[in-house]
């Protein structure tokens, strides 16, 4: 029943309390959230073993270079624990990416990151200040000592250098200005980072080899991590690519600026993929093959046949529609969560800005739900620009969804992050978003919500539905943003 109301205006908001459903996934997401920690308990304890905590007390005056270098150390272990988790994080491992989705691996990559590197320049502070009293030396001299003496620092030096690269060009001020394939190809020096580090941690990090358990510790990780990344990244793309041998089947137009792209293989119907998920594409058309692209099943699978529809928004996207039936595509995926396993609840509600209509049109045709249960409401700026205007119609009627097509000018994107934001998802002249959201779908903190499109007014749908009474556990979401 609902429990609490609120007041929005014109409208009265019912909040539920309908509990959360506890799945599988959640006892697996726990688990896998624990194993993290202990990994980092695991260092520490390790640290302890090797006597770090007696070097913390402090014994007389000469004690502030073996505090210093014990800390030093403990901040290196850590962060490279992390650098290795945050390598995990990112192998695109299916387990965890249908476990966390892409938005949450990604918020806790920029976490694990930042949070690694910081502890990275901790370390090498520490250690140089620390080794700087025990010699009775200069900080600067210390640290060049250090570089120019102890086997691997120079490789090490480089690995800081790429890793502070890779952090730099990460934080959004720097990473807005920057093109993706420039900021993707910069991204990759983490990995050269994470592998220049590895001789100074053998040959200097006493920690590392200081037991059998911490020898097994680490290079256990190093092997899981490398394996999740060559099996994961390169192993099963190119696996899926040469077992099915995808092909463009026919390109058709959609709409102004928007492409659909059928694609035939073989043994299609053995490939995991379901309405909803994304695969990142390169086309063998010679240009721009490097770069891969990420595009929405735009069609529910069928038997032998898959369906994306791309919109014309740069270089490689406009490409699209001079694709040649015959071409041949190489794929890495499928990934993202948007879909029906998700699903908690008998009614469901779907959100759509622009293309970001792609998913949701295909889980709107694979989801199973009565006559009147399933809703979609689709903005765009002009009625022109609501591509499979004709298809949703049709399904529509065939399934009996509920379809309002809200076309209009962007509301004042400016503000769509400010105090206002849930007001402002809707296109302008509709009102307060919350009060459209609750006149269309009065029931919706009953429903599942499916939401696609940018990501500003993403945040100002998921708000306004939140304002509403959905819960997080019903909310889903795509960005079609890196
Ligand atoms: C999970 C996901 C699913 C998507 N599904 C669809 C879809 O079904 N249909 C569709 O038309 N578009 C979809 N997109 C958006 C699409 O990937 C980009 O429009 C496309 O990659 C632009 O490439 P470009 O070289 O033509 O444009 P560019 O000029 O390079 O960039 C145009 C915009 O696209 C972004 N972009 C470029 N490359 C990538 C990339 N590899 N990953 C993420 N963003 C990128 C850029 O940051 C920029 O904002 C999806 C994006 C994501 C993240």
């Amino acid at each position: 029943m609902p429990r609490k109301q609120r007041d929005y205006g014109p409208v009265t908001v019912y909040q539920t309390s309908a509990p959360a459903v506890r799945t599988p996934s959640r006892w697996w997401r726990d688990a896998i959230g624990v194993s993290v920690a202990t990994t980092v308990l695991i260092v520490v304890a390790l640290w302890v073993h090797g006597g770090g905590l007696q070097d913390l007390l402090p014994n007389g005056p000469a004690s502030a270079g073996p505090m210093l270098s014990s800390l030093g150390r403990l901040t290196g272990l850590v962060s490279a624990d992390l650098l290795l988790l945050l390598v995990l994080l990112m192998a695109r491992i299916p387990v965890v990416e249908r476990l966390y989705g892409r938005g949450t691996l990604a918020r806790w990559h920029r976490l694990v990151g930042f949070t690694s590197v910081n502890l990275m320049l901790a370390h090498i502070v520490l250690i140089t200040l620390g080794y700087a009293a025990a010699a009775h030396t200069g900080t600067l001299a210390e640290l060049w000592t250090l570089i120019a003496t102890y086997p691997g620092m120079l490789l090490a030096l480089l690995a800081t250098a790429a890793l502070i690269l890779v952090a730099v060009t990460s934080m959004r001020a720097a990473r807005g200005r920057l093109r993706y394939e420039s900021w993707h190809l910069l991204h990759l020096y983490a990995y050269l980072g994470v592998g220049l580090a590895i001789p100074h941690e053998l040959w200097t990090g006493t920690d590392f080899l200081s037991s059998p358990a911490a020898t097994a510790y680490w290079w256990t990780m190093y092997a899981l991590s490398m394996a999740a990344i060559l099996g994961y990244r390169f192993g099963l793309p190119a696996y899926r690519t040469l077992r099915h041998q995808m092909r463009v089947e026919w390109v058709v137009a959609e709409g102004p600026g928007v492409w659909s792209v059928w694609l035939t293989g073989r043994a299609l119907d053995r490939l995991p993929v379901r309405a909803g998920q994304f695969f990142n594409w390169r086309f063998l058309t010679g240009r721009g093959w490097t770069r891969a692209h990420p595009y929405s099943l735009s069609a529910a699978p069928q038997p032998g046949r898959l369906r994306i529809t791309v919109k014309s928004l740069g270089d490689d996207s406009a490409l699209v529609q001079r694709l040649r039936p015959g071409t041949r595509v190489l794929v890495e995926g499928p990934y993202g969560n948007l879909t029906a396993e998700r699903r908690r609840r008998s009614r469901v509600t779907m959100i759509a800005s622009g293309i970001g209509v792609t998913p949701l049109r295909a889980l709107l045709e694979e989801l199973p739900y009565r006559p009147g249960h399933a809703t979609l409401i689709y903005r765009a700026r002009t009625g022109a620009d609501f591509t499979f205007q004709q298809e949703l119609e049709e399904l529509a009627k065939r399934r009996g969804i509920r379809l309002f097509l809200l076309p209009g000018k962007r509301a004042d994107w400016a503000t769509l992050n400010g105090p206002n934001a849930s007001e402002q998802w809707a296109p302008a002249g509709y009102g307060d978003g919350i009060a459209l959201l609750h006149r269309l779908v009065p029931d919706l903190a009953w429903h599942d919500v499916y939401i696609c499109g940018p990501q500003g007014w993403m945040t100002s749908v998921s708000r306004a539905a939140r304002a509403l009474g959905v819960a997080d556990d019903q909310l889903h979401t795509e960005e079609f943003t890196w």
